[in-house]
């Protein structure tokens, strides 16, 4: 997500390094990398051009911040205005005085509406709702058996209705909507959420059916569910459907697949709708509120911190991590035998990968971005077989695995002494990190504190 242009930002940045102060001409250099940046991210030409100008007026004759050197001044103006664009605060998730709350989902053919109709059930589950989930796409048969697969992944409520050999049309989308509206309230579940049949804004007939399906459940969200991989295809999609039916938000999907990031930047612009939610995968955990300052600071290189401490808090032992946390700030540092609890741990927040690239890139995790591409989801259980073949003398006090030690354990673990070697000083590499994290990487410290 963001990769590309989160690189070519840093680099932008770097030009205006060893600048006393911001003048007009030392700062269209970085402007027009930053410019040149966001227009190969494929975001809106006019977006570009108002983003640009805007950060121009209000960096030059800047008023003096003496905390801040010009690159971090510059840098924070970009964040605000790039805030700004994504619509400042978290869009919030409308929901009925009077259950059930009626969610349509609407979109082209394979956005992601099943994906994200599961994904928000979900979502809503955890938040205490019950949830649930009718398809009324009933021209593809298909469709409504993955709306059955998806619900019965995540033990959601279900309508299924019987079409009675009815003709697929209209009359049979109304006819279910308003069936499985009637059974929510039956069985006391207090979100409807309406997955639709995939259509084109140039599809008179099935744009009529959407219109009518609107008038009848007279839904709090009518969402749109966007492909962020099709671009600024998607943004122009999303503008015809708002202007259909008044959309309330938009969500976009495959964001893990999104190096570029030219549809998030623009479809708030150019809709005026809000983004509220991302998909990043295609698993039902794989959703994420969308918080504009949290993506920004993705985009920026300084990574997601709360949303990782979000996940954390949700799936991990408190008290182990922690305790992980103190041992491995600390002069001390962690042995390989929290290093493996930690991993153990870790599995469970989704690949090693996504969790890197949440991670800052500047300050003391410089270039762990970069390395997570290189990551070999596989070494997870390469380097336990590795750990667990190691006495836990050898797990308390790396230092003392000698040669000999290293043949007994790669034999043990079914490795090579190559790979154990390896594991060790990657091990020794990050413990180093961590300490020095401890010790506070100042221009983190200096622009989490200024921003
Ligand atoms: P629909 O036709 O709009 O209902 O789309 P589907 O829900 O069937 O999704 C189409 C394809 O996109 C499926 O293969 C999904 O697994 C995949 N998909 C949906 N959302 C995501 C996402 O956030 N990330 C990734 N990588 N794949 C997704």
């Amino acid at each position: 997500m963001f990769e590309n242009l989160s690189d070519k930002l840093q680099r932008a940045f770097k030009s205006l390094r060893g600048q006393g102060t911001i003048t007009e001409e030392n700062i269209g250099e970085a402007l027009r990398e930053i410019r040149v940046a966001l227009l190969e991210a494929d975001v809106n030409l006019n977006v570009v051009k108002d983003l640009i100008d805007h950060i121009r007026a209000r960096a030059v004759g800047q008023e003096v911040m003496t905390a801040l050197s010009p690159t971090e001044q510059v840098i924070k103006i970009v964040r605000d205005e790039l805030i700004a664009l994504l619509g400042k605060d978290t869009a919030r998730f409308k929901f009925a005085s009077q259950p059930p709350t009626v969610i349509l989902m609407a979109g082209l053919q394979g956005s992601g509406k099943t994906t994200t109709s599961g994904k928000l059930a979900a979502w809503l589950q955890k938040g205490g709702h019950r949830p649930m989930l009718v398809s009324v796409d009933v021209y593809r048969p298909a469709a409504r058996e993955q709306l059955k697969i998806v619900a019965k992944s995540i033990k959601a409520n279900l309508y299924e209705g019987d079409l009675k050999g009815e003709t697929a049309g209209t009359a049979l989308v109304e006819r279910l909507a308003k069936e499985a509206r009637r059974e929510a309230i039956i069985t006391g579940c207090d979100t409807l959420i309406v997955d639709t049949a995939g259509r084109l804004h140039i599809d008179e007939d099935l744009m009529d059916e959407m219109q009518r399906l609107k008038a009848l459940l007279n839904p709090q969200e009518i969402l749109f569910i966007a492909d962020a991989m099709t671009g600024q295809d998607a943004v122009r999609s999303a503008d015809e459907f708002h202007k259909r039916f008044s959309l309330t938000g938009i969500v976009l999907t495959k964001m893990d697949g999104d190096a570029r990031g030219g549809a998030a930047l623009s479809i708030r612009h150019v809709t005026g709708q809000p983004v509220k939610f991302i998909g990043m995968g295609e698993k039902p955990d794989a959703f994420e509120p969308f918080h504009p300052d949290r993506i920004v600071s993705r985009i920026l290189g300084m990574g997601d911190i709360m949303t990782l401490i979000e996940k954390a808090e949700e799936k991990l032992d408190r008290k182990k991590s922690e305790d992980f946390a103190k041992k491995a700030l600390s002069g001390d540092g962690f042995s390989l035998e929290d290093f493996r609890d930690q991993l153990r741990q870790i599995k469970k927040l989704g690949s090693l990968q996504s969790i890197m690239k949440m991670l800052p890139s500047v300050g003391p995790f410089q270039g762990i971005q970069q390395m997570a591409d290189q990551v070999d989801e596989s070494q997870f259980t390469r380097v336990e077989a590795i750990i667990n073949s190691m006495t836990k003398k050898e797990r308390a006090n790396h230092e003392i695995i000698s040669g000999s030690r290293r043949k007994r354990i790669a034999n043990g673990s079914g490795t090579s002494v190559q790979e154990v070697n390896q594991l060790l000083r990657q091990y020794a590499q990050m413990r180093k990190m961590f300490k020095s994290a401890g010790k506070g990487g100042m221009l983190q410290r200096k622009l989490m504190g200024s921003l």
